[in-house]
């Protein structure tokens, strides 16, 4: 089984368009959105849910205002003035509570409850393209990467269950948490970058992380012909590090139209904008392939 995780530096240059059209070229897999902060992959591929679960990560304190006396001992101590009191009722902000247990500890009528904090909600979904494991978090909510790796866990379970030899996942934009819980365990990294000297530089901070994964790299320029002279820069800095180039894709509007439409660019305008894709895809294959057999 090879697992492949397409990554940016940053968010829109075009990530999900790409792993859309690869999921549409690909046999036998299973697609994994990673982006549980901002998921868009539905939005193509039109999930049905088979399975969903609530995702739940850490803890938060609840006021029991029966037994609360109003004493205020919870909203002194604590040190992220998540506790406040309106007209005598004391409650917590669910938004500033960093679940340190302080106020539980503290409280002298044992009225503040600390249940499991309810952070998002995870699927597993058919898509025309195949299963596809995706999820939310809520606004405000922390440990993506807990369930990044949640994600990941259970598309791999899935393709053991079904026998599939493929994970094509979108990964999160930039180098935070949750992407550093998507490179774990994958085979090929892909990285969809633009050729400005920010998306340079994004690529450089998405190549050290790859590299202190031991994560074998391959970069496709999106819009390469907006500046070709920094597309040259982009190539060249690729070659002195040992990148893969995978592909060159130029601007096409053709990109927007099929968004719009709910289809991948394969799908759309297989024989124009797709077909390059579709020489990207087969690149990224063979790296793949190359880098399970060494
Ligand atoms: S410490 Fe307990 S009793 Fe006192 S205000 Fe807070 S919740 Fe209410
Ligand atoms: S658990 Fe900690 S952060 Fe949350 S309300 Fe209580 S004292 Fe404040």
């Amino acid at each position: 089984m090879r697992e492949i995780v397409i990554l940016s530096g940053k968010g829109g240059t075009g990530k999900t368009t790409l792993t859309a059209a690869f999921a549409h070229l690909s046999e036998n897999k299973i697609l994994c959105d990673l982006d549980v902060d901002a998921p868009d992959l539905h939005l193509i591929l039109s999930p049905t849910a088979i399975e969903s679960a609530e995702f739940f990560s850490g803890n938060e304190a609840v006021i029991d205002r029966s037994l609360c006396t109003g004493c205020g001992i919870c909203r002194d101590m604590c040190r992220y003035q998540a506790i406040s009191e309106t007209d005598g009722a004391f409650s917590v902000n669910p938004l500033k509570c960093e679940g340190c247990k302080v106020c539980v500890h503290f409280c002298p009528a044992g009225a503040v409850e600390f249940p499991q904090r309810h952070c998002g909600q995870w699927r597993v979904s058919g898509t025309r393209f195949g299963p596809m494991v995706h999820a939310r978090l809520f606004p405000g909510q922390e440990n993506s990467g807990k369930l990044v790796s949640l994600l990941k866990r259970r598309a791999k379970e899935l393709a053991g269950e079904q026998g599939r030899d493929l994970i094509i996942c979108d990964g999160a934009p930039g180098i935070g948490c949750p992407v550093i819980s998507s490179l774990s365990g994958a085979d090929l990294a892909v990285a969809v970058t633009e050729p400005t000297p920010s998306g340079r530089h994004d690529l450089l901070r998405v190549a050290e992380l790859c590299s202190h994964f031991r994560l074998p790299l391959g970069v496709i320029v999106n819009k390469w012909d907006i500046n070709e002279e920094e597309t040259a820069q982009i190539e060249d800095l690729c070659a002195k590090k040992g990148i893969g180039v995978l592909g060159r894709l130029p601007h096409d509007p053709v990109v927007t139209e099929a968004m719009v439409r709910g289809q991948s660019v394969t799908e759309f305008d297989p024989d124009g904008f797709g077909r390059l894709v579709k020489e990207a895809f087969g690149s990224v294959m063979d790296m793949a392939f190359a880098s399970k057999a060494a």
